[in-house]
């Protein structure tokens, strides 16, 4: 059986993090992806400061800048009337505060480059087409075994292997939560894009039940948007199946809207949609020598934008703590753990909590978020503070 000192299962953006960071502290790390290539979804991502500082501290901030888009603002409008409720200006003041812009990028030009970056480092090794079906946990070492019937032992096993995570069976009986909400998302040439569209701005409509999330990637040159919305049709019995959250119930989510967010509703591609998913925050992700990372840790709703930039996070803490820990995996995992299940926690029910007060109607939390959003000013950071600072480590 081939012997592998530390083993990352996933190569998503979490895992491949991690094996650039592990890398760059000075451990060699074998990635296994089960695709049999590595890509991501055709459509954005937004990467805020917190991620931002670990990638340049990754040495590949330059690269993502390459590709990426610094939008100026994130507008906040009413999806129905169109109506301003607030601004985040992301200009000098937001940059002097936390160190960092806020980027906006293709997903797949976000993994070309830690992929790029990956390769090009002796210390990490890359495997395609290696679907991990069974994982043994040996205390002081851990199996895996493959969909060919090849087993590795190593080390160190870190499950990046995201929300349907195989690895954290081993530490939780739990399932994925969903809140009836489903996404569609996609990002089209800016050329054919036939809404007026403010290029430096991000821009989000929010609504009853849904909003819409509008921004320009690669450089400008394409427009990515995001459609969530709660399906009326879900129920826990047809749950895994395509009877809810079709293209005729996104259609009718936002029938109500303005023109504008109807005719962009409308460019979306219908063939294939996104069923939202969390899971309760978990209190220990360590077993022997596997521990978790990622979506497989602490999958989030969408709402803050921070599922990946958490598992950045991740990977640039498990990394200093196995330098700091000189390579000692159980005091390392277990100081990982220790750092991350507080922050991602917190950021997991919070990012809950936001989606109900981005989607409320008709109740004393629309009203109150109406009002804040109408006091504060577009440069007063007090409310992401807590999730942009450095935090202590
Ligand atoms: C609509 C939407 C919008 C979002 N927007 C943002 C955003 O703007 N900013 C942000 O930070 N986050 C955002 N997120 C969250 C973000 O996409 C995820 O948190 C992030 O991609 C998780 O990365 P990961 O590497 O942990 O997991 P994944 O991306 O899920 O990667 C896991 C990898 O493991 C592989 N794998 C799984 N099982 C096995 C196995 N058995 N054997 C081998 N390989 C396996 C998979 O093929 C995959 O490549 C959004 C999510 C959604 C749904």
């Amino acid at each position: 059986m081939r012997h592998i000192p530390l083993l990352i299962i996933g190569g998503g953006i979490g895992g491949m993090a991690t094996g650039l960071a592990l890398a760059r502290a000075g451990f060699e790390t074998h990635i296994v992806e089960q695709a049999q290539e590595f890509t991501e979804i055709g459509a954005g991502i937004q990467l805020a400061p917190n991620a931002l500082r670990v990638l340049e501290s990754l040495g590949v901030l330059d690269a993502v800048s390459d590709v990426a888009v610094r939008p100026r603002n994130l507008v906040f409008l009413h999806a129905d009337t169109g109506r301003h409720m607030t601004t985040i200006d992301f200009g000098a003041a937001f940059l002097e505060r936390y160190g960092q812009s806020y980027s906006v990028l293709h997903r797949g030009d976000l993994l070309d480059v830690l992929l790029a970056a990956c390769r090009e480092h002796p210390k990490v090794t890359l495997e395609n087409n290696r679907q991990v079906v069974d994982i043994e946990d040996h205390t002081t070492a851990a199996v895996v075994r493959f969909a060919d019937g090849d087993s590795y032992r190593t080390d160190a096993l870190i499950g990046a292997d995201g929300l349907r995570s195989r690895a954290r069976l081993l530490l939780s009986e739990d399932r994925p939560f969903t809140e009836a909400y489903v996404a569609y998302r996609g990002a089209l040439p800016m050329s054919e894009i036939s809404v007026p569209v403010e290029p430096d701005d991000e821009i989000i409509w929010l609504g009853a039940n849904r909003h819409l999330v509008q921004y320009p990637i690669r450089r400008g040159e394409l427009y990515n948007q995001v459609a969530v919305f709660r399906s009326p049709n879900y129920t826990p019995e047809i749950e895994h199946t395509d009877q809810w959250g079709g293209p005729d119930e996104l259609d009718a989510a936002f029938a109500t809207s303005c023109e504008q967010v109807r005719t962009s509703v409308r460019m979306f591609n219908r063939s294939r949609r996104w069923p939202l998913y969390d899971r309760e925050p978990l209190a220990n992700w360590t077993r022997g020598r596997i521990t978790l990372l990622g979506d497989a840790a602490h999958p989030m709703f969408q709402y803050l934008a921070q599922g990946a930039c958490q598992a950045i996070e991740d990977a640039e803490c498990l990394a200093r703590q196995m330098a700091e820990h000189n390579g000692d995996i159980d005091k390392a995992f277990a100081a990982y753990q220790a750092e991350r299940i507080p922050r991602t926690a917190l950021v997991q029910r919070v990012a809950r909590g936001w989606g109900h007060v981005w989607h409320a109607e008709g109740d004393v939390i629309e009203a109150l978020r109406d009002r804040l959003f109408r006091l504060r000013s577009a440069d007063d950071y007090t409310d992401l503070d807590w999730l942009y600072q450095p935090h202590a480590a």
